[in-house]
């Protein structure tokens, strides 16, 4: 018999871990496109993890790779050491982001991503003589990460309020979650102009003053917001006038989510800096990459003022091995599978589930962009987050993981699925849901 107290040590991240002690639910294994729960139950992933495993549970060639790696060089510190897995997988990002984002550099989350994004744009601008740009830009509703640059970026509430004031300076512009884009499929009609806030800003603090825009093109922690038609060309448009960097936060958008290399490409919009993680080995290493443009790596790299460090910043883990072994094989397997076809293939059976879902009782709101939906539950009266959290507990339960972040249900299956495989997860929700 299982030892009832086995988890007391263990420290659930964003989990009610009260609750959580008390009504477990744990995965056993996973394979392909489904988990298995302790009690053998068997769960269909409509979330790929947390969107992180777009070719499927169990890749073997991703953990033979990973094990070879690990025996012919198992670590490398990055710091004035290189190795030929991580120039392989910083060129093969360079072939997949849009013309003229050519450098990467490597970290192990999205939040370290992000963190790492802050610091070089500031760096950019200290290095161009402009220190005074440190004020950033963000978005109500915005996740960027939990380290504390993230943090400060972060337009969500429960994320800040107990982290005390920001570590850098920033205002958050309007998101474009309105009311008239509840049950927006793609690219919503509505809020375009929300982009102007960002010239507000510019006017009210000086645009010189402002070092980066950070935006997720497709906002995804917080329900699957799409960006309005003309509303990231507007923030291009705006940024390129005023010199501020434009930063999209592609942790879940890029490769593939969008059916294009990134978000990016699908929007025809290119930032100068763009961050990735989720979907970069398949889930199966912890790795992250920042790539930016020849512009931002020439003014803090090539034209240094010493001939010694550039850029004070990087990690043990940066670039590691194992990681690059994981990813080399994930972005081989993209390629080699056409994931990113796959990927625009399933969209509209994931957009036609996410619509039938309108007419379910207690949905009010139901969205979806690229392979990616959301589903919203009314709140519980003075309770935010509780129907959420109850209702992805009875999903579990029936044979469906997804992820639950407030009161929406994020729904990202893996590019391997069939259609048949995306109908079975909405069969399951309308049936939890009594729809
Ligand atoms: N940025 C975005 C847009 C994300 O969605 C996430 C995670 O979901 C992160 C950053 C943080 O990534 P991680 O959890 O790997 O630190």
């Amino acid at each position: 018999m299982t030892d009832p107290n086995r988890a007391d040590h263990y420290w659930l991240p964003f989990t009610p871990n009260r609750d959580f002690r008390r009504d477990p639910r744990n995965f056993a294994r996973a394979e392909g496109i489904h988990y298995w729960s302790e009690e053998g139950a068997r769960i269909i992933d409509a979330c790929s993890g947390l969107f992180c495993v777009p070719l499927g549970h169990g890749r073997r060639e991703i953990a033979d790779a990973v094990h070879a790696q690990l025996l012919e060089l198992d670590f490398a510190g990055a710091f004035m050491r290189g190795h030929e897995k991580a120039y392989a997988v910083a060129r093969r990002i360079a072939e997949l982001t849009p013309d003229g984002i050519e450098h990467v550099f490597f970290a192990s989350s999205g939040s370290e991503a992000v963190d790492t994004s802050i610091k070089i744009a500031l760096a950019y601008h200290h290095a161009r003589g402009e220190g005074h740009r440190t004020m950033l830009v963000s978005r109500d509703l915005a996740y960027h990460g939990v380290n504390m640059g993230g943090v400060s970026l972060s337009g969500i509430r429960g994320n800040r309020s107990a982290f005390g004031p920001s570590a850098s300076s920033v205002v958050h512009m309007r998101h474009t979650g309105i009311p008239e884009n509840r049950y927006a499929i793609g690219r919503p009609e509505h809020g375009g102009g929300l982009a102007d806030d960002l010239e507000r800003f510019c006017g009210i603090y000086g645009g010189e003053n402002i070092a980066a825009v950070f935006v997720e093109p497709v906002a995804g922690s917080t329900g699957c917001l799409a960006p309005p038609r003309g509303y990231l060309e507007r923030l291009r448009e705006l940024c390129t006038e005023y010199g501020i960097l434009l930063v999209f936060d592609e942790v879940i958008t890029g490769l593939g989510r969008m059916g294009h290399p990134f978000a990016a490409q699908a929007f025809g919009v290119t930032p100068d800096i763009m961050t990735m993680a989720k979907a970069l080995t398949n889930g199966m290493q912890p790795m992250s990459a920042v790539a930016v443009s020849g512009d931002v790596y020439d003014s803090i790299v090539e034209r240094a003022d010493g001939p010694l460090v550039e850029f004070f910043h990087g990690y043990t883990y940066s670039g590691h091995p194992a990681a690059c072994a994981a990813a080399a094989t994930a972005l081989d397997l993209l390629r080699e599978e056409k994931s990113f076809d796959r990927s625009a293939a399933l969209m509209k059976p994931l957009s036609d589930g996410i619509a039938s879902m309108n007419d379910v009782a207690h949905v009010v709101g139901a969205r979806a962009c690229g392979l990616f939906g959301a589903v919203d539950l009314e709140p519980v009266a003075g309770e935010p987050g509780r129907e959420g959290y109850e209702v992805q507990k009875r999903l579990f339960d029936a044979g469906l993981h997804l992820k639950a972040t407030g009161d929406s249900l994020l729904i990202a299956p893996a590019f391997v699925c069939e259609t048949g495989d995306v109908e079975d997860m909405f069969g399951i929700l309308r049936e939890v849901l009594g729809g």
